[in-house]
């Protein structure tokens, strides 16, 4: 059986959802989604969806401005729910790293960003419950805090579908054609054949695998981020703010039910590939006690908090902790994969970059920092911190 399609969307996760919605919008027909499992089944589903919006460079700056004013005002833009609870910010740094800080507010501040860099002792004021002893500064954003990166996925995919997109779950593609350097289209696990002459890898954590079948490599490593659940208790009182600690190691964003997710920051996740199909699986005790310590550190209250399950979550990464919004040398074979723990938050950004590129409009971004021969010159100095900060 064969069809024929404008675009195929490969992953049904946030990414693929917003470019279908983007696609649709900009009135391409013909847009074919094939997730092999169900809407928001991979790292989305598993997504901690924290907004924060320190990023190094003006593009990512930008980027997550543009997708956080989407979450803010989504029932108008998108439609659905975003989850989002704007409760506010918090990002600890060490006095080694308050240069960089310094830096990086002041590209938040020229793409119209609110975000100020505070003494330490501001914490009494701000969250009195943060042990400040470490800190060489604190940066406050106001409109960050967290979302819900299924209900945004479903919200896109609804909408997709009213403008037109057909999305198809439990088909998995297991074969790209190309012929002479061209994507031809797509085979499914049925042996069906959708022709296409555009094709997007946004098969998140199996990205890799993806481009394979088109004889594409990615430099994409799937590596662990456990994700830890703790119940506050009964004195810890209000809620606290999300709370990235660049210094310690270690975040905290509040959950409805009196939860706390946390999980590290210490950047070792390449040290720990993954196969992604442990996704979800349970965490161990040793690596829940190791990051809850560090939370404590952090929070001392949450001492008290109660474990109450760890799973197994992972990033698709990139050298640089940056995503791959490209066509790849495969004529028609687009990648929008390798997002490095920033998917969620940037999936508004990603999917209307990528409408873009696809249709041969104009980016609103400059997409240079995301190209996929970016790696051909190897930079020095990338890590997940780097990617709040910058290197130098
Ligand atoms: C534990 C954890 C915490 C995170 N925390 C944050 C955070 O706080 N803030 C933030 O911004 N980001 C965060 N992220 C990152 C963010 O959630 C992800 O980058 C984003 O959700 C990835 O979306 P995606 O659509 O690119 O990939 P995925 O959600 O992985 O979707 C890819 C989809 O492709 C499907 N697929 C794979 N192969 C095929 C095939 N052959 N055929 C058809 N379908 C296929 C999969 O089933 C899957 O549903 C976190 C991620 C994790 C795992």
């Amino acid at each position: 059986m064969t069809r024929t399609a404008d675009v195929v969307i490969i992953g049904g996760g946030v990414t693929g959802a917003s470019l279908a919605f983007h696609l649709a919008s900009g009135g391409v027909k013909g847009v074919v989604l094939l997730e092999r499992n169900f809407l928001a089944a991979g790292g989305t589903g598993r997504s901690v969806g924290v907004i924060r919006q320190l990023y190094p460079s003006p593009e990512t700056c930008r980027m997550v401005l543009h997708s956080l004013r989407v979450f803010q005002n989504f029932p108008e833009a998108v439609g659905g729910d975003s989850g989002y609870v704007g409760c506010g910010a918090l990002i600890g740094v060490s006095p080694a790293m308050l240069p960089s800080l310094e830096r990086s507010l002041e590209i938040q501040r020229e793409v119209g960003i609110r975000a100020e860099v505070l003494p330490p002792s501001e914490l009494a004021r701000l969250e009195p419950r943060i042990d400040p002893s470490g800190l060489g500064a604190v940066l406050h954003e106001p409109e960050s805090g967290y979302g819900d990166p299924t209900a945004v996925t479903l919200g896109y995919a609804t909408a997709a579908r009213d403008r037109g997109v057909v999305i198809e779950q439990g088909v998995a593609v297991i074969g790209i054609q190309v012929d002479a350097g061209r994507v031809k289209g797509v085979v499914t696990q049925t042996g069906e054949r959708i022709d296409s002459r555009v094709v997007v890898n946004a098969a998140g954590l199996w990205a890799g695998a993806v481009a394979v079948l088109a004889g594409v490599t990615l430099p994409i490593v799937v590596g662990r981020h456990p994700v830890f659940v703790v119940k506050r208790g009964a004195t810890f009182g209000p809620p606290h703010v999300v709370y990235l600690d660049l210094a310690g190691g270690t975040y905290v964003r509040p959950e409805t039910g009196d939860l706390t997710l946390t999980g590290s920051l210490v950047e070792d996740e390449t040290r720990h590939p993954m196969d992604p199909e442990l996704l979800g699986s349970e965490a161990g005790f040793e690596e829940a006690a190791e990051t809850l310590e560090r939370t404590s550190r952090a929070i001392p209250a949450l001492a008290d908090a109660h474990y109450q399950q760890g799973y197994a979550g992972a990033f698709d990464i990139t050298p640089d902790w940056m995503p791959i919004l490209d066509e790849s040398p495969v004529c028609g074979f687009y990648i929008a994969a390798g997002m490095s723990g920033h998917g969620f938050k940037l999936a508004p950004a990603v999917g209307q970059l990528m409408a873009e590129l696809i249709t041969g409009g104009r980016t609103t971004v400059n997409r240079a920092p995301f190209a996929l021969d970016r790696f051909a010159a190897a930079r020095r100095g990338a890590s997940f911190v780097g990617s709040f900060l910058g290197s130098g």
